[in-house]
Parts: C-alpha cells; sequence; structure tokens
C-alpha cells in the first residue's frame, strides 16, 4: 500500500489531492493507495477576494468554503493542526497525537502574513491580507476625507506581488469618483528601484502611475512606523508622513516546516525549480506560497505546479518515468487590475518575461469573472 499525504487544503493541496484521486481511481478503490489530505481549519478559503473586500463589493462569507466539499469522496480529510514533520520516519505528526504516516508528501501549507513583526503595525497601519484586516481597510478609506495614503511592503516576498500596485490604482479611482482626489496625495514605496519587480511589468505600471499622479518612492524597505509623529520609515533612511499607512506585511513560511527543519526561519522550502522536490528528501514535494522558488506567490503558481507534483507521484507508483507534466516551468498567469474598470494579464515562466497587454476592460472583466468561477474549475482541476 502506497500512502500518499498532502499537508494544506489550499489552492495548491486541494487541486493535487483532487488530480491524484482522479488518476489513481483504480489503485485506490483496489486499496493499493490511501490518499490524506491534512488541513488546520478545515475551510478552503478564496484569497484574492480579500482585496475586493477593501476595495468594496466584496463579503467575507463569500470567500470560504469547507473543504470536504471541494474534495473528491476518494480523499480522506483530517482536520488538525500538524505540528511536526518527521521524515526519518516519514510520518506527520499532528495536534492531539495521531501521527499520519506517508510514502509520498505533497506540502502545501502556504505563506503566514505576520504584521505583529513590525512594531505598531496593528494600531496604525491598515492592510488587506486577511478577511477581517480588510473589512477595517474598507472602513478606514469610507472613514477617509482628503489627505496623504502611503502605502508600502514591510517585507518580501509576499503574497500576489501585484497586489500592492493594484490597490493603489483602485484606491486612486475611488477618491477621484469620490471628489477627494484634489485633497489627497498618494504615495506607493517599492522595496527595489522600480515601481515592481519585474521590470516588463514596471515599463507597463510606471507610466500609469505618472498620469494618475501617484508618487513613487523606490528603494523605500519598510522597517519601522513612528506613531507620534504618524512617520513611517525604511531601512534606507527615508521618512514618509502618512494619514492612513497600508501596508503589505511581513511573510513567512508555515511554522511546521521550520520547526520540522525543512525549512530555514524564513519558512520557505528550499525546492527544486523543475521536480518540485524539496531538496534535501526523498518522496517529499513543494508547491504554492511554501516554496523558495523565484517566482509570484500566487494561486496560479500553485494551480500550475499541482499538476507537476502529481504526474511524478503518480509515473513512480506506475512505474514508469515522469511524463514532460512532470517537469515545471515556472508558468504563471495573473490578472492586473489598474484602476478604472481596467486590467492587464501577467503570463510568464522561467525563460519568458511578462508582455502585459494594453490595460483593457477585458482583463478587468477576466478577473471578475475568474473570482465567481474560481470554486467551479481550480480546485477540482477544471481548467
Ligand atoms: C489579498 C490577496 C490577493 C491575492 N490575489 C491573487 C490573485 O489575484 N491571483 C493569484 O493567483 N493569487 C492571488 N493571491 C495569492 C493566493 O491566494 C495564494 O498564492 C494561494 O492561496 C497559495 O496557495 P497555497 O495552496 O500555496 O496556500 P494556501 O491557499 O494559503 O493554503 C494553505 C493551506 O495550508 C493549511 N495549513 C497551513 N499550515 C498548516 C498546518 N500546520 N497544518 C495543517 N494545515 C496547514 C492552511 O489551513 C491552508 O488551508 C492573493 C492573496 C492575497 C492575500
Amino acid at each position: 500500500m502506497e500512502r500518499i499525504v498532502v499537508l494544506g487544503g489550499g489552492v495548491g493541496g486541494t487541486l493535487a489531492a483532487n488530480l491524484l484521486a482522479r488518476r489513481l481511481r483504480r489503485q485506490i478503490g483496489a486499496g493499493e493507495v490511501e490518499l490524506t489530505l491534512i488541513d488546520e481549519g478545515g475551510e478552503h478559503v478564496y484569497q484574492p477576494g480579500f482585496m475586493y473586500i477593501a476595495m468594496g463589493g466584496e463579503r467575507a462569507e463569500r470567500l470560504h468554503r469547507p473543504e470536504r466539499s471541494l474534495l473528491n469522496d476518494r480523499i480522506k480529510l483530517v482536520i488538525a493542526r500538524a505540528k511536526r514533520i518527521d521524515h526519518a520516519a516519514r510520518q506527520v505528526e499532528v495536534e492531539g497525537g495521531q501521527s499520519i504516516g506517508y510514502d509520498w508528501l505533497i506540502i502545501a501549507t502556504g505563506a503566514r502574513a505576520l504584521p505583529d513583526e513590525i512594531p505598531h503595525f496593528t494600531e496604525e497601519a491598515h492592510h488587506f491580507y486577511g478577511a477581517d484586516a480588510a473589512a477595517r481597510l474598507r472602513a478606514a478609506l469610507d472613514a477617509f476625507d482628503g489627505g496623504r495614503i502611503v502605502i508600502g511592503i514591510a517585507g518580501m516576498p509576499y503574497k500576489c506581488p501585484p497586489a500592492p500596485l493594484e490597490v493603489t490604482f483602485l484606491i486612486e479611482s475611488e477618491l477621484r469618483q469620490r471628489r477627494l482626489r484634489d485633497r489627497s496625495e498618494i504615495h506607493f514605496c517599492s522595496p527595489i528601484g522600480r515601481a515592481f519587480t519585474i521590470e516588463s511589468v514596471s515599463e507597463m505600471a510606471t507610466p500609469i502611475m505618472e498620469e494618475k499622479g501617484i508618487e513613487l518612492h523606490t528603494f523605500f524597505n519598510v522597517e519601522a512606523i513612528d506613531p507620534e509623529r504618524r512617520v513611517v520609515q525604511s531601512l534606507e533612511g527615508e521618512e514618509l508622513p502618512y494619514d492612513l499607512l497600508i501596508l503589505v506585511p511581513p511573510h513567512r513560511g508555515a511554522q511546521v516546516v521550520i520547526d520540522s527543519g525543512l525549512a530555514p526561519p524564513s519558512g520557505w522550502l528550499p525546492t527544486d525549480l523543475h521536480t518540485l522536490e524539496v531538496r534535501g528528501t526523498e518522496r517529499v514535494f513543494a508547491i504554492g506560497d511554501a516554496t523558495d522558488l523565484p517566482l509570484s506567490k500566487a494561486g496560479s503558481t500553485a494551480h500550475f505546479e499541482a499538476p507537476v507534483a502529481v504526474e511524478r507521484i503518480v509515473a513512480a507508483i506506475e512505474g514508469r518515468p515522469p511524463s514532460a507534466k512532470g517537469s515545471y516551468t515556472g508558468k504563471v498567469m495573473c490578472f492586473f487590475e489598474v484602476g478604472d474598470g481596467k486590467g492587464t494579464l501577467l503570463q510568464f515562466d522561467y525563460d519568458h518575461p511578462p508582455r502585459p497587454p494594453r490595460p483593457g476592460r477585458i482583463w478587468h472583466l477576466g478577473k471578475v469573472v475568474f473570482n465567481r468561477v474560481y470554486w467551479h474549475t481550480v480546485p477540482q482541476g477544471r481548467v
């Protein structure tokens, strides 16, 4: 009997488990394979919706569904927090004392947003990396009556790299609609020497920022907040005063992979670029935000990685070499909002940088439709 465990029931883990359940249908039916997914909350969360809570028009209750309702019946679901992965003994220890053995493990434990790592973040700054935080940002925007808005990044890497720029563009549009733009300044702080990590995306976004009068501050890595003077300070020594402060919190990988000695203190699992195996282990794969791959931490990354790990496991169980589907090319695809009902599309891989099309209504509508059809497509592997 081959035991496969998928750890994490987010985008990557749910898709990987469903694909395995379909491709190993016969072996599971014959009792030759057992497939288990472990998830701490038992609820699947659609995180891109958080941004739309902050921007108005989305409700938290529409962004989660029971994990069981998204899983193939052949998958056993264990709802518990994994405390430790004992790779020598090939078992996952979960809270409550149970240990779940594996022959194959896919780690899809995502990334954590940790605002508390920056003193005064919670009292002074807003963010949209959780439903409650996004609702508080919405309330702050509703109460905003003009002033200085500063949007910055308090640590790299973070989930959905375009999100802070998208939020900047969407807030700018909103302020114009509310006739508050003349009374407001918008400052966007980028940790590197341009507006966005990928050069072609920066080239697309920078003229839009200039046209909209958004001030760009480069090499501004948020280090500290001074609540008395209401200024945010950068590692590079710059200070910016704010009336409304919006920061991407620092992110780390899951505690369980750090505690298990599989990842360094950052929590990002050392992952092979193409096979997605966790380096230094055997039969252990990492997908989604949990990896240290030089790519966007995005649902679409997890979506394109899951079939790679699945193909490699299925091939091994079937006793054949993996097909080309078992090698990840670095494919990522994300919609990117630029405000005023327009968007663009970022599509790239390890060898081909994105060439974003001219922003238009179609790409904004693409994102709106995708947000609705997500539940019936991505987790089940229907796109
Ligand atoms: C505001 C915002 C906007 C975004 N917009 C986009 C977008 O437009 N496009 C896009 O592609 N992506 C977007 N993303 C990113 C996307 O949501 C993530 O990249 C994606 O969810 C990653 O999938 P994952 O499977 O790696 O992790 P997740 O979906 O985060 O799932 C991780 C799972 O692991 C479980 N888990 C963690 N630790 C344990 C443990 N110890 N024991 C048991 N279970 C555990 C968690 O409960 C969770 O269910 C956005 C994210 C945010 C926050």
